[in-house]
């Protein structure tokens, strides 16, 4: 009777919507899968395609490309940063002329102050931070390093990420910047985390106030997200995103796969997880023009739960009424932003890379399958040497 076909017509929907879930995405045959759109995938994709004519899927689980650098305008209508803040520094020119195919430079060079107990003062330390922290007058940079000597307490040999500043700047300059900041930031004591950790940041004598000294500091005129469309913009590439690889990797017809993500979940954490440290972003659009001086205001103290507040503008250049900033509040679960360096952790990744390297047809590239605390820079290098390294193997496979 009538009722039953109506409960016939419902059932074959409901068959057709589970076959066209299960259903290749596209019937294509891709050279490469590449799993990620961030600054790894983007560039492999775009080698692949662009220099070796290779047809390639990219997809990523988020909604957008970019991966951490992805970029959007909010609901103020002000450019901001998802992840937190990303600024553009290096002093590789192949990596800016790379770059500059898909983007045109705002000038910007980072500063930043360091909120200590209100009073706002220069980081990485300088010679201003100690005259305005002490009241003191150290006219010159002979006379802050003997400041700076005086205080200093040489630990050997350096190990960790406390022995590091220690040895350079003392105890108690010590506490003051880096011991609360990177207990909140790593959820650790500096003295458990390896010294490449707090050495990112310099100590100066001299009063450049600047956060980098690379040759080239500049943010995408238009953003990171319009680079990356202008890098993926390409006949031969196609972008799925919302789309997660263990979801699809039977589906997708494909050669070989590029990995930009956890290399520890893509082996299945066979040999337990690696361990990442995350973030909780707290995203504010305020109704005043500006908040703070500076782009980025760090807050040292453990009484303060977050450990930086970053404000737009004053990276993008962009004038608005309002005003859009970032508090960072560092936690242990969530989605894995930081790699934590740590011999253990090295020993961890060690097996597993021994495993990348025995899996042939895989080609793992980035910030997480390699599991490097990168900047945006060298994950660009990173790509890039792969690439290279993969294409000659390609033309030496065809010789033969
Ligand atoms: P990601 O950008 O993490 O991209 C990996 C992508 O893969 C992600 O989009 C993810 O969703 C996707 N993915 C992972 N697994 C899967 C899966 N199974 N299926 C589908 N998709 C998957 N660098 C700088 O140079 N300057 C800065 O100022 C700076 N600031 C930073 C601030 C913060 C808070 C953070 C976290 C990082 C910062 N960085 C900065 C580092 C920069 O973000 C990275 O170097 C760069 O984005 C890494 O690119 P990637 O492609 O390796 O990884
Ligand atoms: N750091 C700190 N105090 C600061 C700034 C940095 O202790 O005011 C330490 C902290 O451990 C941090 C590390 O130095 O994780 C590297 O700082 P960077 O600004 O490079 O961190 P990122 O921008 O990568 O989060």
């Amino acid at each position: 009777d009538q009722s039953w076909e109506k409960v016939v017509d419902a059932m074959t929907l409901l068959i057709d919507d589970v076959l066209v879930a299960r259903v290749p995405m596209s019937s294509v045959y891709y050279d490469y899968l590449v799993v990620g759109a961030g600054f790894a995938g983007a560039v492999m994709a775009e080698r692949l395609a662009r220099d070796s004519g290779k047809r390639v899927l990219v997809i990523d689980r988020r909604d957008h490309i970019g991966g951490n650098a992805f970029d959007h305008h909010d609901e103020a209508g002000i450019l901001v940063h998802r992840y937190g803040p990303h600024i553009f520094h290096t002093n590789s020119q192949d990596i800016v002329e790379y770059l500059s195919r898909f983007t045109q430079w705002r000038p910007y060079e980072h500063r930043v102050l360091a909120d200590i107990g209100g009073v706002k003062v220069p980081m990485p330390i300088n010679r201003t931070t100690l005259n305005r922290l002490y009241d003191l007058e150290l006219n010159t940079d002979e006379e802050a390093e003997a400041y700076l000597a005086d205080r200093a307490e040489p630990v050997s040999p350096i190990k960790t990420s406390a022995d590091v500043v220690i040895t350079k700047v003392g105890r108690e300059l010590y506490e003051t910047f880096f011991r609360g900041y990177t207990r909140k930031q790593w959820g650790m004591d500096p003295s458990e985390l390896d010294k490449s950790v707090t050495a990112r940041v310099p100590t100066r004598v001299n009063t450049d106030d600047r956060y980098f000294t690379d040759s080239f500091q500049a943010m995408p005129a238009q953003g990171y997200t319009a680079m990356f469309a202008a890098m993926l913009d390409h006949d031969l590439i196609e972008v799925e995103l919302g789309v997660d690889f263990e979801e699809v990797r039977d589906r997708i017809d494909f050669g070989t796969l590029v990995f930009t993500g956890p290399i520890d979940e893509y082996f299945g954490h066979c040999y337990g997880k690696l361990p990442y440290r995350s973030l909780d972003f707290r995203h504010e659009t305020l109704d005043q023009e500006w908040l703070q001086d500076v782009a980025v205001v760090n807050y040292p103290s453990e009484a303060v739960p977050y450990t930086r507040v970053t404000e737009y503008k004053h990276l993008t250049g962009q004038r608005a009424r309002q005003t859009s900033v970032t508090y960072e509040y560092p936690c242990a679960e969530g989605d894995p932003y930081y790699p934590i360096p740590r011999p253990e952790n090295e020993a961890l990744f060690k097996r597993y890379e021994a495993l990348a390297l025995a899996t042939s047809d895989v080609l793992f590239v980035g910030r997480l399958a390699t599991y490097r605390y990168y900047n945006m820079d060298q994950v660009v290098g990173q790509a890039l040497a792969t690439y290279r390294r993969h294409a000659t193997r390609l033309a030496a496979a065809v010789k033969d």
